[in-house]
């Protein structure tokens, strides 16, 4: 059934001190819409529950990309157009700067926010790999204050965060020290743009004496959030990139991921590419010096 605009609510304050007072008066009775391009899709679908809405589209406050010293800081409202545009994300964050232009088309991408695609938390969500492997941090904001924690910690389970009711996710702190880190990224699809990944994976690693010194491995589509595979990275940290140690991640990998059969792929099927992606990247750091 097609959703109507009967009984829901959108109000718009304009400002990020007004949001904020609306979360804390009624907590758990607005939802935040920034983009809307999740949940106009679930309007349009009939299956938008949230009755009353709350505006963060055109929020100033919310929409920046800000390159200090220690990190490069980008705000929830922030689109992925911006990030395709900005020099500095294209040049020390490629990973995430590549994963802006995959999402959807590129009209979606004027609408689509970095908040939005972490707040909806989709396990195939195509920020959050790269994200992850760049060890951003999240700013969440409140009447009572920020907190900051790390982007690796934000994801709960399927579709859940660490949001408190009266919380908006303000920005995303991504550090400025993985210039010098081998990076890579790939989606698996079903074709090259508008497609939800089956399977993705990101990479960043430091080598040293021709041993991994060190490494981070996320992916998307392979559990119920997109994750870090820490058990992965531990079994190729301090080693190196050779038959056995390539044999070994790729068991740790597969041991490591749980993902699901659903409409878009077979676990089976997500289980062998993610170890294919993998190694990959590890035969890339044997090799030239080649970002991908
Ligand atoms: C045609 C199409 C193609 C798409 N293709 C892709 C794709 O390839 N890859 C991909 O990853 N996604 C894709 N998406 C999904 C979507 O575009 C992204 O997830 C987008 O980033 C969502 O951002 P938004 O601002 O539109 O979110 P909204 O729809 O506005 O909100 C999504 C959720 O986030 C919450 N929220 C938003 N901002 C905040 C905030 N600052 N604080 C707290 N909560 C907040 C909302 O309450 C809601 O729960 C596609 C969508 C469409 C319609």
């Amino acid at each position: 059934m097609r959703g109507s605009a009967e009984g829901h609510e959108l109000v718009a304050p304009g400002n990020l001190a007004g949001v904020l007072e609306m979360l804390a008066a009624a907590p758990g009775e607005w939802t935040p819409i920034a983009g809307g391009t999740e949940l106009m899709v679930a309007h349009a679908a009939g299956r938008l529950a949230a009755a009353r809405l709350v505006s963060l589209w055109g929020i100033a406050d919310l929409r920046f990309v800000d390159a200090q010293r220690g990190g490069i800081a980008i705000g929830a409202g922030t689109t992925f157009a911006d990030l395709r545009a900005h020099e500095v994300v294209a040049a020390e964050l490629p990973l995430l700067a590549r994963a802006a232009s995959w999402i959807g088309s590129v009209a979606n991408q004027s609408r689509a926010t970095v908040g939005g695609n972490l707040v909806n938390g989709s396990p195939a969500a195509d920020s959050s790999p790269a994200l992850l492997v760049y060890d951003a941090e999240v700013e969440l904001i409140s009447v009572r204050g920020r907190r900051r924690m790390p982007y690796s910690g934000f994801h709960t389970g399927y579709k859940r965060n660490a949001l408190a009711a009266d919380e908006l996710l303000y920005a995303v702190h991504v550090p400025r020290r993985f210039t010098s880190h081998r990076q890579y990224l790939r989606k698996v699809g079903t074709r090259k743009a508008m497609a939800i990944s089956k399977v993705a994976l990101a990479g960043t690693a430091l080598l040293g004496d021709g041993e991994v010194r060190e490494i981070r491995l996320a992916a998307a589509s392979l559990a119920a959030f997109p994750t870090r595979l820490y058990r992965t990275e531990d079994a190729l940290k301090g080693k190196a990139v050779a038959g056995d140690t390539i044999r070994a991640a790729r068991s740790a990998l597969l041991a490591e991921v749980m993902p699901i059969d659903d409409i878009r792929s077979t676990a089976a099927y997500r289980r062998r590419v993610a170890a294919n992606l993998l190694e990959e990247f590890l035969l890339e750091l044997t090799q030239g010096e080649a970002t991908r």
